[in-house]
């Protein structure tokens, strides 16, 4: 059997949601891992993908454009009929299902059942790197690169912690075909949690 899988004929489409942030670097992430990689900004084009990465950026502006253009229902809509959806950094806090110290007006898109705090580092450890055990990935540990990042401060029952630092803050998350972490794999040359979304959205599409 040929060794690639994802042979022209069935790539799987996975979408960016391309409203703001960086969406570059998770398409050439997800082009490079062979899927088909697709700017997601408007309703039809997110039915047209089978997983979704939401980059991260700033959640605030993320949260009033999604509203704006009308993605905010549709993306919920997608999240509860089980589209696989990754999100980093800004794209976790607008996974998460509750916020800690948010502008009382900032909502979320929701699905991922934690409470998540923005920009939980503090002024002075804006961006760090660290190395990461996640189990669920493997060996090596993951790069993980913080840049005005959010934390998981509580786990609720539907989601799993699969990232946790030493002093015990939660930085990655799982549930079902939702992942969720507060760091950033696209600026990094690991590509597996990309992989591990890849792999979600391609059994998502042969359902
Ligand atoms: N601090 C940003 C926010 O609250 C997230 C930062 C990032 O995505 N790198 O939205």
């Amino acid at each position: 059997m040929a060794g690639n899988q994802q042979t022209e004929a069935r790539r799987t489409r996975v979408g960016v949601l391309a409203l703001q942030g960086d969406v570059r670097e998770h398409l050439a992430v997800l082009t490079s891992l062979g899927a088909e990689a697709v700017p997601v900004r408007r309703p039809d084009e997110l039915a047209a993908v089978s997983g979704l990465v939401i980059p991260g950026g700033e959640s605030t502006v993320m949260d009033k454009l999604s509203r704006t253009f009308g993605m905010a229902g549709p993306l919920r809509d997608a999240i509860d009929h089980g589209l696989p959806v990754y999100g980093t950094c800004a794209g976790l806090i607008m996974l998460a299902d509750r916020l800690v110290d948010a502008p009382t007006t900032q909502r979320t898109i929701g699905g991922l059942d934690v409470s998540v705090r923005r920009n939980a580092f503090g002024a002075q450890n804006e961006s760090f790197e660290t190395d990461l055990e996640v189990p669920t990935l493997g060996q090596p540990p993951v790069h993980a690169v913080f840049i005005r990042a959010p934390v998981v401060v509580d786990v609720g029952p539907r989601a799993t912690a699969i990232g946790v630092l030493d002093d015990g803050r939660v930085v990655a998350v799982e549930q079902g075909a939702l992942l969720g972490t507060s760091f950033h794999p696209e600026v990094t040359a690991d590509l597996r949690f990309h992989a591990l979304l890849l792999q979600k959205a391609t059994a998502h599409a042969a359902r």
